[in-house]
């Protein structure tokens, strides 16, 4: 397997100005020292509540967000040492799918507009071929060439994503970062989207970072999973062993919240008191132990650093060695 994005300490704490002065009086430390890699080819998905930072990651590896600090190697390039334009050079590569696809359509933009924007930008399709080409990139995602003339108010949400689709893949890029990029759709729609982005990833190499808060989506999507709460890491695991034997007890809890199909293994639902806790000042220690079932002293004071249960499940817990 090869590492197709390598993401190492990546920071980012939003400043909140207070005062007369405006003066940065403290931070948001909406993602806080977190890394991970990305391997060519696969799904990852980030899961959590929203607030744990799962989207700002996201942004802030496009660097849609400038991050605050860390690395961020794309083929073994860092992204955030790059200059504004040899970073708009590389977008073509990273490419963002957000979940209501009709806040990122221009509405009086048609769909061959939409779609030339984009292959005028990635400038490798000659302009007397583009029309040729947005035809092409409707079959990809499954919309007729009949189609190629119209507004995106003429479509249907899931219509919608798939042009937001078709957009993303008129760069030829090689990550997509799907950000709920099925959440705002009926469950019936999400599984057909959710499938075209799988056959697009097989019939193009794609490799997908997919943000939900939706375990159900995760499972039928990703090769593995990453859980994050409060700005960290958790737990991050292939697919199976994240699903069959969670360690962390913060995902433990995620998961008995999702309803088991067979009745048979019956689950406790594990209901975790209190709230999230600001991202201001997060807890000192394990930022989970305010609400963790299983707290003991240590977890007060100690951060839990990631450790590996065995090559592919990692979990940042005090009480799994
Ligand atoms: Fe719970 Fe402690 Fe583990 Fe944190 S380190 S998840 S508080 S047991
Ligand atoms: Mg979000």
């Amino acid at each position: 397997k090869k590492p197709l994005l390598e993401v190492t300490n990546l920071k980012q704490h939003f400043p909140i100005k207070g005062g007369i002065l405006g003066r940065t009086v403290n931070h948001v430390k909406a993602v806080d020292d977190i890394s991970f890699t990305i391997y060519e080819g696969e799904t990852l998905s980030i899961v959590g509540e929203s607030g744990c930072g799962k989207s700002t990651t996201g942004r802030a590896i496009l660097r849609l967000d400038e991050p605050t600090s860390g690395s961020v190697l794309f083929e073994g390039q860092d992204l955030l040492a790059m200059s504004k334009s040899q970073m708009r050079d590389m977008r073509k590569h990273l490419q963002v799918i957000f979940q209501d696809p009709f806040a990122s359509l221009n509405p009086r933009q048609s769909v061959s507009q939409i779609l030339g924007e984009a292959l005028a930008i990635q400038n490798i399709v000659p302009a007397g071929k583009r029309r040729e080409r947005i035809i092409e990139l409707l079959g990809y995602v499954g919309l007729r060439p009949d189609q190629i003339d119209r507004f995106p108010h003429e479509f249907s949400g899931g219509q919608r994503q798939r042009i937001g689709i078709a957009r993303a893949l008129a760069m030829q890029p090689k990550l997509i970062i799907c950000d709920e990029a099925v959440s705002a759709l009926d469950v019936s729609i999400q599984a057909q989207v959710l499938n075209l982005l799988k056959s697009l990833q097989r019939q193009f190499q794609l490799t997908y970072l997919f943000i939900s808060h939706d375990l159900g989506v995760v499972r039928h999507i990703s090769d593995r999973v990453m859980v994050m709460y409060l700005g960290k890491v958790v737990e991050i695991a292939d697919k199976k062993s994240l699903f069959d034997n969670p360690q962390h007890p913060y995902t433990q809890a995620l998961l008995s919240a999702i309803p088991v199909p067979d009745a048979t293994k019956k689950q406790e639902r594990i209901i975790l008191r209190g709230d999230v806790p600001s991202p201001i000042n997060p807890p000192t220690g394990c930022r989970f132990h305010t609400r963790c079932p299983h707290a003991v002293e240590r977890c007060k004071t100690e951060a839990p650093a990631l450790t590996s249960l065995h090559d592919t499940h990692q979990v940042a817990c005090h009480l799994v060695q």
